[in-house]
């Protein structure tokens, strides 16, 4: 089994977060150190969908990209934000340090509480 990272243990609940949307798929939460008003981190909650980063994705894991943007979308509309940016770093080079993938989430718009 591949190493548990910090953000499994923020979807295992034994580092807290702030999180701002579950589901049975997918956890979003509150990036400790914000870049923008909202700044939010989406991850796949599945074992079956671990993949550490982009660079490792395969056939198996290739649909969670498109399931955390499709997350992301969702929770913008559902949150009034009209305008935002969706990152993935993609490896140290690339500025990754938690290696289990997510979507950065960000927007000039605060998140309404
Ligand atoms: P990466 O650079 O790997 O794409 O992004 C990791 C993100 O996780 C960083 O933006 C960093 O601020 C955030 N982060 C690191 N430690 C914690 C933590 O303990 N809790 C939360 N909520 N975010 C964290």
């Amino acid at each position: 089994m591949a190493e548990r990272t910090l953000f499994h243990r923020i979807r295992d609940r034994e580092i807290p977060a702030a999180i701002v949307f579950e589901d049975d798929e997918v956890l979003a939460f509150k990036d400790i150190h914000p870049k923008a008003p909202t700044h939010l981190l989406f991850i796949a909650k599945k074992d079956a969908d671990f993949v550490p980063s982009i660079d490792d994705l395969t056939e198996a894991t290739a649909q969670v990209p498109g399931l955390l943007i499709r997350k992301a979308q969702q929770f913008a509309r559902a949150h009034g934000i009209d305008g935002y940016q969706l990152k993935f770093h993609v490896g140290k080079g690339g500025g990754q340090e938690v290696f289990y993938l997510h979507l950065h989430f960000l927007s000039e718009q605060a998140l309404k509480e």
